[in-house]
């Protein structure tokens, strides 16, 4: 059957239409779902990848909604450009694969994201770099652990889940003195609350999956370098080890920022307020939000973050006489208008108990030796009525209690 009949041969069914033509266009954005992209002839394709001319050519080297909502977490993070990437731990890994080379040694802090730990001590060495541990709000003692085939630093600014603050001014003062990248995972700050890029950070990288896109429905990170190299080097391991991200979780993060402020400005305010209210309760031994008074960075955190210590909250339940792993039990059942989820940044408040998630895979003296006791629970506020979250957590404290013997 020829083509210009009234019946569709085959070929014009399997062909793709191009949208009509249209005056208007669509307010929200689109998601491009399509895994690779068309070009008029090879001068074209040629004139993308040079970068002469706008465009892609396959997915894993970049879409529309990648560009859209990196250029959007660039511009928060006061930077050029910037590479969004699957995971957050894919963020770091794009760093790692491809900022260093086998021998390469790397100072980090000691208090970093569980898994994050884990790539550094159980991973990495497997590929013939070393990274060393350390207190990050000791400049000394980073100093101490630099070595001369170190490249580089990589600390949390307020770290998960002890909520130390690291000190950024003396590392990037280190970092530049001896020659070192300095990385800097801004995920729990945001750049709201702080921008590392200012303070002389090399590279910043986020867990998009928390509160920048805040809703617990994407899986996503992002990176970014000032020096172009860097950048460029970044951006080759993404494409090359595939640790791109999916249009449709970016589409979702591009629309979860447009309340990001909003979202952040509230979660922060009751995340105070609920840190104030937890000190007041009898069943809880100590209450960790970075400015206040018995935190023990508040200093570095008062200089650094200005008044935006955003909005997770961690406390130790007093199990030692309520059965332990049991009181937690009956904290969290008793608090069931709150998610027991090992997450953070969505919308709702979310509860974790790092011994038995993100630092299960900590011997129980390696997680004391950080502070996280059996009884350390990490709150992730969110947006919701405080004087709701209030009335729920004095009810599961006393919950806890109950068992006291
Ligand atoms: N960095 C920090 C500070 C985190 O808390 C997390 C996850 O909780 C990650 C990185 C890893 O992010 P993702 O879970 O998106 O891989």
């Amino acid at each position: 059957m020829s083509s210009d009949s009234k019946t569709p041969d085959n070929l014009s069914v399997v062909r793709r239409q191009e949208p009509p033509a249209s005056a208007t266009r669509s307010l929200v954005t689109p998601i491009f779902p399509s895994v690779v992209f068309r070009a008029e002839d090879a001068d074209a394709l040629d004139a993308v990848y040079e970068g002469r001319a706008q465009g892609y050519s396959y997915a894993r080297e970049g879409h529309p909604n990648a560009s859209l909502l990196a250029d959007k977490l660039s511009w928060m993070e006061g930077v050029e450009a910037g590479v969004v990437t699957s995971s957050g731990m894919s963020a770091i890994s794009a760093v790692l694969l491809g900022l260093l080379k086998a021998g390469d040694h790397i100072v980090a802090g000691n208090q970093l994201y569980g898994r994050c730990l884990r790539l550094l001590t159980k991973e990495l060495p497997r590929l013939g770099f070393e990274a060393t541990l350390v207190d990050a709000s000791d400049a000394a003692a980073v100093a101490a652990a630099i070595r001369p085939e170190t490249k580089f630093l990589l600390v949390e600014v307020v770290a998960n889940p002890t909520l130390r603050v690291a000190d950024i001014k003396g590392l990037a003062k280190l970092a530049k003195d001896r020659g070192l990248i300095f990385v800097v995972d801004n995920t729990f700050t945001t750049p709201r609350g702080f921008r590392p890029f200012e303070h002389g950070a090399d590279v910043v990288v986020h867990s998009v999956t928390k509160l920048l896109a805040g809703h617990s429905d994407a899986t996503l990170g992002y990176v970014a370098a000032k020096d172009p190299a860097h950048h460029q080097a970044i951006n080759d391991a993404v494409v090359t080890w595939g640790l791109n991200a999916s249009p449709f979780d970016c589409w979702l993060a591009e629309r979860g920022l447009n309340t990001f402020e909003l979202r952040f400005d509230r979660a922060q305010e009751n995340a105070k307020a609920l840190a104030d209210h937890l000190r007041g309760l009898s069943g809880v031994k100590l209450v960790l939000y970075p400015g206040e008074e018995d935190h023990p960075d508040k200093a570095l955190a008062r200089d650094l973050l200005q008044g935006n210590y955003s909005h997770m909250v961690s406390f130790e339940l007093a199990v030692d006489r309520s059965g332990g792993r049991d009181g937690v039990n009956r904290f969290l059942r008793a608090a069931s208008n709150i998610a027991f989820a090992p997450t953070l940044g969505d919308v709702g408040t979310t509860i974790s108990h790092p011994a038995s998630s993100s630092h299960r895979g900590l011997s129980e003296e390696e997680r004391l030796s950080l502070g996280i006791s059996e009884g350390f629970i990490r709150v992730s506020v969110g947006i919701e009525d405080v004087e709701l979250l209030k009335r729920e957590f004095t009810a599961a404290v006393a919950a806890m209690a109950q068992g006291e013997n």
